[in-house]
């Protein structure tokens, strides 16, 4: 069975032009569709045959009915257009499952106000909760308050009709925000240090305000207790579900540990894991600048006990990737994203602003020294480094490593991606293709939005907004773009996020855009073809996480992850691009999601034998 695909692939190629009887007959045909197959050339087929979990066939559907036999499954796609699974290159599934069950702010502007009306109702809802128990917020969107009403403090929490802690996650899960109560069970107040990777936003006295920025986010929230095993498993679920629906057949955690590779293998031996999940483990500076080596040898402790090795047809678990935080985000107000050239801030009044560099570069969280050791003994190690850098001196430095780690373990083929890369200095384009390094861009930033357009364009100045999210500069220079939601940051919305690529600019009427005041181009940098977008989450993503040789592209003797959408992606106007959904979602030739009442692909509707020659 395990050469099946090979000599399937042998076979078509002997036999090809003869109407043979002799090919073993498959488990799945689909015909009379536009299979989208993004090979070599992106050439467009008719049918498709899937065998043991594998492709077997790709080309017409004269070609393909030599592959039906009695027992297999027929689908028509009646024109439909049929293309691998979604690859999503950087996502948070724990997160993601997670925000679906607490306290959602749905990533929408509110003023205070209504944020702590929001709030309140979560409070009612769980009035049944003791005094000690945790609220927890999630999706909140930082940004769009701070333009509407400014930024909130503990005092806004400490309103509310209660007695319990809160804490409340913005949504690009770079703040949280505490009330009193939270802040005490954490032990912060007035004499507490700032971690090296985040700060404590304080007041003229010195007292935290509530707010908390990166590693000092992640003190407070590090004092919920932790899930349950099944409160964690029915996250997990939640993600796969969604990821489902989305199309999204393979994916990678990029903020992963323990407790994910955990539920992941429960699922995976319940035959529940329904995409194939790529887990990356985040790695600390401070331990990281103590001793790289068992920093790394800590990552291949887990591996060993959550690596399933090969990727095989029925989806797994790997463990070959480490996530670095090279800064925060670039985003007002944090203004965390390092950058090459201060950030400005304004001199003048809210009236008549006057917007000067001030002194802030950002933050650096991995120096050079610390960087360079460790990239080596992960690549060393067989563990693809993954960087998320947002402003040009993070996204620089990373280069700068990476090209040190090339030179010194020359032929080595680790795969190296820098995430985001939402402001690059141009002269560092041309460096992703020379260093063979992946840039994986969440498409879907390049539209118009209040936080950008409002306040962080503003704090970035004139000539940065210019050239955010270059994602078309990178590939006119050669580099691999690959795609990542960035999931839950951003709700999990793929046809937004390729539209957003191609077009660089919304959808005024998707819910995940901000509406026909926003609707124009973010700025005039470069966009991204349908094609090239496509390949981005799919071929390139593939690349990316080193899966290419078996997904990413329908060719024979590759597994069968694909899916059927509603309207063909390449021929529907540019105004609908987001406005698509997945009818079909295949796994391993696995039909995992069917989207009810869908004609012709509902399991009534499929034909068995219906061509049997
Ligand atoms: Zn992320």
């Amino acid at each position: 069975m395990k050469f099946s695909g090979l000599f399937m692939a042998v076979a078509t190629l002997a036999l090809v032009g003869c109407q043979t009887r002799s090919t073993a007959p498959a488990d799945m045909v689909m015909r009379n569709g536009q299979v989208y197959t993004v090979d070599g050339q992106d050439s467009v087929q008719q049918a498709i045959a899937v065998a043991g979990g594998k492709i077997v066939y790709v080309g017409n559907d004269a070609g393909v009915s030599s592959y039906v036999g009695q027992q297999t499954q027929v689908i028509d796609l009646a024109g439909r257009m049929l293309m691998p699974g979604f690859i999503d290159a950087h996502m948070h599934p724990g997160d993601g499952g997670r925000a679906l069950t607490l306290c959602d702010l749905k990533y929408q502007p509110l003023t205070r106000p209504m944020f702590q009306a929001a709030i309140q109702a979560c409070l009612d809802a769980s009035a049944d909760k003791g005094p000690d128990v945790w609220l927890e917020v999630g999706s909140w969107d930082r940004m769009a308050m701070v333009g509407l009403d400014g930024d909130p403090d503990k005092s806004t929490l400490d309103a509310l009709d209660t007695k319990r802690p809160i804490q409340v996650r913005s949504s690009d899960f770079h703040t949280v925000l505490s009330n009193s109560r939270g802040l005490a069970l954490a032990g912060v107040d007035r004499h507490t240090a700032n971690p090296a990777d985040g700060k404590f936003v304080r007041d003229k006295a010195g007292n935290p305000t509530g707010i908390c920025e990166d590693g000092a986010a992640n003190m407070v929230a590090s004092v919920v207790p932790p899930v349950t095993d099944a409160q964690k498993l029915k996250q997990i679920r939640a993600a796969l579900d969604a990821m489902r629906e989305q199309g999204i057949t393979s994916f990678m955690d990029a903020y992963s540990g323990a407790e994910n590779g955990k539920a992941f293998t429960t699922l995976q031996h319940s035959g529940e894991l329904t995409a194939r999940a790529l887990l990356a483990i985040r790695l600390d500076p401070h331990a990281a600048a103590a001793d790289p080596v068992k920093t790394i040898a800590g990552v291949k402790s887990l591996a060993a006990a959550y690596d399933q090795g090969e990727t095989k047809v029925t989806p797994g678990v790997s463990l070959r990737h480490v996530k670095l935080f090279m800064d925060g985000i670039i985003n007002a107000p944090a203004d965390t994203g390092a950058l090459l050239t201060p950030y400005l801030h304004n001199a003048g009044s809210d009236t008549a602003p006057e917007w000067t560099p001030g002194k802030n570069l950002g933050e650096l969280y991995f120096p050079r020294q610390v960087l360079d050791p460790l990239l080596l003994q992960a690549a060393r190690a067989g563990l693809d480094p993954h960087l998320h850098a947002t402003g040009e001196r993070a996204v620089r430095e990373a280069l700068n490593s990476l090209q040190y780690v090339r030179q010194q373990l020359p032929g080595n083929a680790f795969r190296p991606a820098i995430a985001h890369a939402e402001t690059v200095d141009p002269a560092d384009y041309p460096r992703f293709k020379a260093l063979d390094v992946t840039a994986t861009m969440s498409l879907q930033w390049a539209q118009q939005s209040p936080s950008v357009l409002d306040s962080t364009g503003d704090h970035l100045g004139p000539e940065r907004l210019e050239r955010m999210e270059p994602f078309g500069s990178i590939h006119n220079a050669g580099g691999r773009i690959a795609y990542g939601s960035d999931w839950p940051v951003d709700p999990l919305d793929p046809f937004l996020a390729l539209k957003v690529g191609v077009t660089r600019s919304g959808d005024p009427l998707n819910p995940h855009s901000f509406g026909p005041e926003y609707a124009g181009k973010l700025n005039a940098e470069p966009a991204l073809s349908r094609a090239e977008v496509i390949r981005a989450i799919t071929f390139n993503a593939a690349q990316q996480l080193n899966l290419d040789k078996v997904l990413g592209s329908l060719e024979v003797g590759k597994f069968a992850d694909l899916i059927v959408l509603d309207k063909n992606f390449m021929q529907v106007p540019e105004q609908e691009l987001a406005r698509n959904q997945v009818l079909m979602t295949v796994v391993g030739g696995q039909v995992v999601w069917r989207k009810e009442h869908a004609s012709g692909l509902d399991p009534k509707g499929l034909s068995r034998a219906a061509l049997a020659p």
